[in-house]
């Protein structure tokens, strides 16, 4: 491929759009241009990218023996109404685009593809006979993210590896999900990168193991814990630890204590010399489902805790299960009420002096029953507000004997609580986020340490969850039907590609690993006007590509000092500089990573390039019987 023929179009000034560097280099460089919020284009050299690790991944999945498919993007909304996910993916929060098409059937832009599979599976799924079956796809995928940012790192239109697994029983499904732990392994150490795998959250995709694989890097937007010693690593988001021990408080007798204006937990500390763990903070949120319930729910924190919205989310989703699905969580105060539309008046609930026994319908006596939502879904759903709250706490809260809490009046809290003066127990839940600086439950003289890291795969082990819902049934050995068990496994390939940006780049611009470089190699002609060097350059261009070697050729009328700025902007691993040596048969070979030079002979550059490249490829992954 010519420079000069590829519509290179490089920035010298990073572009304002972009926060992250890994972004902007995949900008200034020329790999993509947006075409509006979280849409991108993948310019030439990014779709051969995108085409390397696409190759990687279909020879490691092929490896294990899945078999490619490629499934529908428009989905019908009966088949998730089905599994129950419609109202949830396309309501409130909801990050599915959907329409309505010409016969005014609803259809939405696929997200993933767990229920067109599972579909496909009852249709065509007979007999344990044809177990276990892998089928993966590489597409694009569409979702409408509330926070689209990054470039591809979080796009609204991506494109995603997914593949689902089918199986007679669990163990089964097992050994096909540690068989994908081992190739998503060898995908990403293929691809340059550095990973690590954390335990995960299974999130709206259900089911119960799943494992992430993170891209570490500054800029992630999760946050991994991890123990020194590398026995555990999990996403915050479900990570777990042993909380410190939490202060005694005195022996009296519960009583009432005036703590005008000392609304926060640091306040009331402060003014009383008690310590945070001595404290239980109560929280007032309110969970919405599709339905129409809303739920208030009140929790209860020990004081130097933390909530993890994600737990949270978890523990009213597995107590509420029958509401057609969650679909939001937030706070309950007046930012809250105006949103959904729930008629006003808060001056029944007395914020900051919240205690876990605050009466049932203490809400109800300042909102009247709701009437409609008005966003969301096109139909408003007639929505009913629970007159009991939900009550959960989270352990670290009802393990204390004694406490101070607020007592539900302006002003006051009591001193000296416990759990029998407070009517019946909260439900027990995990609900407090683990904290860097926590003792592991491995080992608790290990502590939790923190890195960010950039979410590239995602393994899950479903269950039945699906097949359940979608009919998707075998026939057992005893001849008997069963839902079928099910795995799923995703890769973002086009984060993925960003991501290595992200781990691999100088002050100069990108170092692509050569296994998913657009180009291995760069010939750059220092001067145009030297026909000499125009002859020789042409001449290695061509024996390179006749040797295979993914070769560009910099035939651009431009200063050499532009076109060297450029060969490092755009991170191709190999350059070959033919300039004033030539006329000597000579020529100079830079290495991208660490800037090596090399003075060599024009006809030893071919040996020499293949011996390199060859040195740097990793062995080829057995393929399965
Ligand atoms: P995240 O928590 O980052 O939103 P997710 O849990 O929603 O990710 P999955 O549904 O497991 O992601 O999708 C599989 C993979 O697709 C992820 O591991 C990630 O690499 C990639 N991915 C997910 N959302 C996006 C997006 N908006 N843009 C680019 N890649 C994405
Ligand atoms: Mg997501």
């Amino acid at each position: 491929m010519r420079v000069s023929r590829l519509m290179l179009v490089t920035l010298r000034d990073d572009p304002a759009e972009a926060e992250i560097v890994s972004h902007k280099l995949l900008l200034r460089a020329g790999y993509t241009r947006r075409i509006s919020s979280g849409i991108y284009a993948y310019l030439p050299l990014l779709w051969r990218v995108l085409q390397k690790i696409s190759a990687i991944v279909r020879q490691e999945m092929n490896g294990t023996g899945a078999l490619e498919v490629l499934l529908p993007q428009l989905q019908p909304a009966d088949l998730w109404e089905r599994s129950g996910r419609w109202a949830g993916y396309t309501a409130g929060e909801g990050i599915m685009f959907h329409l309505t098409d010409r016969q005014g059937r609803e259809q939405g832009l696929g997200p993933t593809h767990e229920e067109v599979i599972t579909a496909l599976a009852a249709d065509l799924i007979r007999s344990y006979r044809q177990l276990p079956v892998n089928l993966y796809q590489i597409q694009t995928k569409f979702r409408d993210e509330i926070r689209p940012r990054f470039g591809l790192m979080r796009g609204r239109e991506f494109i995603m590896k997914d593949a689902y697994s089918f199986h007679t029983d669990e163990a089964s499904l097992r050994e096909t999900y540690a068989e994908m732990d081992g190739a998503y392994r060898r995908i990403f150490a293929r691809c340059g990168l550095r990973t690590v795998a954390v335990e995960a959250d299974s999130g709206a995709i259900g089911g119960s193991a799943s494992q992430e694989f993170m891209v570490t890097a500054e800029a992630g937007e999760d946050l991994v814990l991890a123990s020194s010693d590398g026995r555990y690593a999990a996403n915050q988001e479900r990570a777990v630890s042993l909380a410190s021990e939490a202060l005694p408080l005195g022996p009296d007798p519960c009583q009432a204590l005036a703590t005008p204006g000392q609304t926060t937990i640091e306040a009331l500390a402060a003014a009383h010399g008690f310590d945070p763990t001595q404290i239980v903070k109560v929280l007032l949120l309110a969970a919405r489902f599709a339905d129409g319930l809303v739920q208030p729910v009140l929790v209860s924190l020990r004081g130097d805790q933390q909530l993890n919205e994600v737990k949270l989310t978890n523990a009213i989703s597995a107590v509420l299960a029958d509401h057609g699905g969650l679909l939001e969580v937030a706070p309950l105060d007046s930012a809250l009420v105006q949103r959904w539309n729930l008629p006003q008046a808060f001056d029944a609930i007395p914020f900051g002096y919240l205690g876990p026994d605050l009466a049932d319908g203490t809400i109800d006596k300042g909102i009247e029953p709701p009437t409609r939502f008005k966003s969301g879904s096109k139909a408003e759903v007639p929505s009913r507000l629970e007159h009991h709250f939900l009550r959960l706490a989270d352990p670290t809260a009802l393990e204390l004997p004694r406490f101070v809490c607020g007592a539900n009046q302006l002003d006051t809290h009591r001193v000296g609580a416990t759990w029998a003066d407070l009517g019946p127990l909260p439900q027990n839940a995990d609900l407090r986020a683990a904290q860097p600086g926590d003792r592991c439950l491995h080992d608790p003289s290990q502590h939790l340490e923190a890195t960010r890291g950039i979410e590239v795969g995602h393994i899950f082990q479903l269950g039945r969850k699906y097949s359940t819902a979608l009919e998707a049934t075998f026939t057992n050995e005893a001849g008997q039907e069963e839902p079928l068990w099910m795995g799923c496994y995703g890769i973002g390939v086009s984060r993925l590609a960003q991501a290595a940006v992200e781990q691999n780049h100088d002050a100069n611009g990108i170092c692509w690993p050569l296994a998913i470089a657009p180009f291995a190699v760069i010939v750059v002609i220092a001067s145009l006007n030297e026909p000499v060097q125009v002859a020789l350059a042409e001449r290695l261009y061509g024996e390179l590509q006749t040797a295979g070697v993914e070769v560009l050729l910099d035939d651009r009328d431009e200063r050499a000092g532009v076109k060297f700025k450029d060969a490092d902007l755009i991170g191709i691993p190999f350059r070959v500089v033919v300039g004033r040596g030539a006329a000597n048969g000579q020529i100079e070979l830079v290495a991208r990573l660490g800037g090596e030079k090399l003075d060599l002979a024009a006809a030893d550059l071919l040996p020499h390039l293949m011996q390199r490249i060859a040195a740097e490829s990793p062995v080829p992954t057995p393929t399965h019987p």
